[in-house]
């Protein structure tokens, strides 16, 4: 991974300083893949758009924030000395801000994407992989559902495994019958093989390259 500046952006509620890594370039490889479309990838570490101000719990889009100054990696960051890396919103604030707001519909469906993926982190990262829905996560997920666009092979598969992890394996078996483009083949035969088991639970998608 070649790492890009960290441009620095100002809290537009305390004024405080954000760190916001950036990279030139990354890659995959070794990377985790989820059947609800998050990646774990070393090489190419997520970038939220959606983040909380480190010193006042702001809930911020972090791009558009004021910049202040950019720190190229060579020099480190000894130059804004009270600049800190931003925090992540947990599961509630996601699912509370399309509610405090009217957001586009790009916007909302990235927090809801983003609201759902926190939702699973319990059953991905904390041993608890058969945890039932909560009711804010059931709520969150239909209202996803029905901003998906069917005729988007992406959201098509997104529909799907919302479906499955609903427990609607019939739904879920529907949009993944019409056939998809080759890049999905390997996620929509993972999410096939757990509607057959009628298994509801985000799952690791095995590549066996
Ligand atoms: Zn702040």
């Amino acid at each position: 991974m070649i790492p890009g500046p960290t441009i620095i952006r100002k809290c537009p509620d305390c004024s405080g300083l954000i760190e916001q890594g950036t990279i030139v370039s990354g890659n995959t490889f070794l990377a985790i893949f989820w059947t609800d479309g998050k990646m774990d990838a070393l090489m190419m570490p997520d970038q939220p758009r959606f983040v909380k101000c480190p010193h006042c719990q702001a809930l911020v889009w972090i791009n558009e924030l004021e910049e202040v100054g950019r720190v190229e990696p060579i020099i480190g960051d000894q130059v804004y000395e009270n600049a800190k890396s931003y925090d992540l919103p947990d599961i509630q604030d996601y699912l509370l801000e399309p509610r405090r707001r009217d957001y586009d519909r790009k916007k909302e469906q990235y927090l809801r994407v983003r609201a759902w993926w926190a939702g699973n982190d319990k059953r991905r990262y904390e041993g608890e992989r058969t945890q039932a829905l909560s009711g804010d996560e059931i709520e969150n997920m239909q209202a996803l559902y029905d901003m998906l666009d069917p005729s988007d092979d992406n959201d098509r598969l997104m529909m799907a495994e919302i479906k499955r992890e609903l427990g609607q394996f019939e739904e879920a078996e529907i949009h993944l019958k019409k056939p998809f483009a080759s890049e999905f083949s390997k996620t929509v035969s993972a999410i096939g093989q757990l509607v057959q088991r009628q298994d509801p639970f985000v799952a690791e998608i095995q590549f066996e390259d």
